[in-house]
């Protein structure tokens, strides 16, 4: 928690500490009120999200019979409220009739997938889970290569194909392993190729049916670098249409000034944020919870 409010803190460019000055202005004239609006929206916030909360907080700040009420506590509830704490934000990493949790990764090159996949399987490992790393983007010689390197790190087995290989077949080959050994946990790392969204359907398709031929997929994680806008979102709505996605892992939050993207993700895929990235290290990542974030963004 303390590093989540130390590198949001250190990146968000002080987006709470704007909106307070503004906010705690003696007057709240229609000027403040769009400043107030630009800042919301610089930071990624989206333009209907922005609306709704300037006019919670127009509501709520009008100040009556010399009663103001502090600007903090309701620019905190409002971005708490706007972020959403009734979503189940947590990731299904077991299995239920004794089979494996198996958690597919998805997202296109970049966005941190073989990095998520592996600070993940450092944190089940450390909470005594057993884990098994599918390297299904075979596509890429250094994205199996990375992977390998992330489970000799961690300390799990990789199951790997031949280079070029057939994900599917790495992917049933990882799950077959998780099977047959008990593993509490099996992460399947996939390719990420959007030129052809044809293609990428039927190889996600494929991947996620043959494993299901073994074990059901217990979680669909799409991972999508803060730092890409809305260009990510366009990228990330595409994987939506592809495949069910149960949760987004919000990568390089702490390179970016646009912690608002959260608001906009969830809406645009209906999904909650489950973990983020904070960091290229081991360690950092971590579980997203509203309450946290907001703080951390308020500094
Ligand atoms: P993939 O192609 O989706 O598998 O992406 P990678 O896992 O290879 O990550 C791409 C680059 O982003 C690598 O240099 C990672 O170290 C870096 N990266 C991944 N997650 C984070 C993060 O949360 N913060 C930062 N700063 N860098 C990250």
């Amino acid at each position: 928690l303390v590093r989540l409010r130390q590198r949001l803190s250190r990146s968000q460019g002080g987006l709470g500490k704007g909106l307070l000055a503004l906010l705690s202005r003696d007057r709240l004239d229609d000027d403040t009120w769009e400043e107030i609006e630009d800042t919301l929206l610089t930071a990624d916030i989206g333009v209907a999200p922005t609306q709704a909360l300037v006019e919670r907080l127009r509501e709520r700040l009008r100040v009556e019979g010399g009663q103001s009420p502090d600007p903090r506590t309701v620019l905190r509830e409002e971005l708490i409220s706007l972020v959403g704490t009734d979503m189940d934000r947590r990731v299904q990493v077991t299995g239920t009739d004794g089979n494996p949790g198996v958690v597919l990764v998805v997202g296109v090159n970049g966005a941190g997938k073989t990095t998520t996949v592996g600070k993940i399987a450092r944190i089940l490992v450390a909470e005594d889970l057993t884990v098994t790393l599918g390297a299904a983007d075979t596509f890429r010689a250094a994205a199996v290569d990375q992977l390998a390197t992330w489970g000799e790190r961690v300390g799990v087995e990789v199951v790997r194909g031949p280079e070029g290989g057939d994900p599917a077949s790495v992917a049933f080959d990882a799950v077959k392993h998780g099977v047959e050994h008990g593993v509490d946990t099996v992460l399947v790392d996939t390719a990420g190729r959007l030129q052809n969204k044809a293609g990428l359907m039927d190889e996600l398709g494929k991947v996620k049916r043959v494993i299901e031929k073994q074990a059901p997929v217990t979680e669909v994680l799409l991972v999508l670098d803060a730092t890409t806008g809305q260009n990510g979102l366009i990228q990330a709505r595409v994987f939506s249409e592809i495949v069910d996605v149960t949760g987004i892992v919000l990568t390089k939050l702490d390179g970016s000034a646009k912690g608002g993207i959260v608001v906009q993700v969830q809406r645009e895929l209906g999904v909650p944020v489950k973990l983020v990235g904070l960091g290229e290290g081991a360690d950092d990542m971590a579980p997203f919870d509203a309450a946290a974030f907001v703080d951390a963004l308020l500094g």
